[in-house]
């Protein structure tokens, strides 16, 4: 039986997706998307391969992963999700960094990747700048954004997410009064977390990262839409060029309505709170996930065409020309082990803190 079909996929897209994919997802193309989805549907299941794919990610591999038993998430819910199960094989549709993530966090399992997307943040930390920190501040702490690469990961002692950053920060604070922190890579989050814990820059370095689709969301952007739909509650991203700005108003009085959440946070906060409607400070992608597993409440994008480049490199095309060709180790994730322990490690100290 085919489970997918064109016709379905078409209506299903027009509803949830419309202004976020603009022209993505004529009728013909929705025939074409079903096809593959059905021959992809079969493979996992044959082959018993477990998909994940990340919130960001084109709404048809969201349809599949929710069709074949998969999950859709951030990159470390998913790798949890996927350690809960028995499947020896995973295919993880997500830019490079956190399918490594995941085959540094799961070494007994076989990682898969369509393709090998880089990432605006991640790629530009230079692990020779962190190792001369290091030289310098002999006592001090590296603290990375799970937003890493592997090496980035093994030079650092805590790893943290963009929910528990602030968190990780106090611990270390507490833990090491005299360490000198260094924050790595991206620098709204820095800042997000120094607000949050009321500390100023002299008292951390941070590395200047920024994601290139958050660092647009600004101010301007979060005022605007906050005019248009006045009733919605704001749902912010801490990686957002925004947050700074976003805190102080909070801070001042100003906006009562506004939540600073990782993409897994705005799930939960969405399905909890009384507000019926949100707009949504990330990437674009996320809020199809979130018309489609909240259909009662409204989600405006704070910009529809925020889309990361990067993850839009993993297709259904590509997908199931990997799970065609599953066996190839062209497809495989490898992180060296000397690298992957350091790395786990890190990850393991910083996932404590909550
Ligand atoms: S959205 Fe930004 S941080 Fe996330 S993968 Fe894309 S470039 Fe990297």
């Amino acid at each position: 039986m085919q489970r997918f079909t064109g016709e379905a996929l078409y209506k299903l897209f027009r509803a949830n997706a419309a202004d976020i994919y603009a022209g993505r997802y004529p009728l013909e193309y929705c025939e074409r998307l079903a096809d593959m989805a059905n021959e992809a549907l079969e493979l996992l299941s044959q082959r018993h391969v477990l998909l994940l794919v990340h919130n960001y990610q084109y709404p048809e591999l969201q349809e599949l992963a929710r069709d074949a038993g998969g999950y859709i998430g951030d990159s470390y819910g998913l790798t949890l999700k996927a350690k809960e199960t028995d499947y020896e094989t995973i295919v993880f549709c997500s830019v490079a960094f956190m399918a490594e993530t995941a085959a540094i966090l799961l070494p007994d399992r076989r990682v898969l990747i369509p393709a090998r997307p880089g990432c605006s943040l991640a790629d530009p930390v230079d692990v020779e700048e962190i190792r001369k920190w290091k030289t310098r501040n002999p006592d001090g702490k590296v603290m990375s954004y799970i937003n890493t690469k592997p090496d980035a990961k093994a030079e650092s002692d805590y790893i943290c997410t963009s929910r528990n950053a602030p968190a990780v920060v106090a611990h270390v604070r507490s833990r090491f009064p005299n360490a000198r922190i260094y924050f790595l890579p991206d620098k709204y989050l820095a800042a997000h977390v120094m607000r949050t814990l009321q500390i100023g820059p002299g008292d951390m370095d941070v590395w200047e990262g920024a994601c290139h689709v958050h660092k647009d969301l600004n101010e301007h952007m979060i005022e605007n839409a906050s005019e248009e739909h006045s009733e919605a509650e704001l749902l912010i991203h801490p990686e957002c060029g925004c947050t700074s700005a976003c805190l102080a108003r909070i801070a001042a009085g100003a906006s009562p309505g506004i939540q600073f959440l990782s993409t897994e946070g705005m799930l939960k906060r969405a399905r909890e709170s009384s507000a019926k409607e949100f707009i949504v400070a990330t990437e674009a992608g996320i809020v199809y996930r979130l018309r489609r597993e909240i259909p009662e409440k409204v989600f405006h994008p704070v910009l529809s065409t925020a889309h990361c480049k990067f993850m839009k490199e993993i297709t259904l095309e590509n997908l199931l020309a990997c799970l065609r060709d599953d066996k190839n180790e062209a497809f495989e994730v490898r992180v060296p082990p000397e690298i992957a322990n350091k790395a786990r490690h890190a990850i393991e100290e910083g996932m404590r803190i909550q």
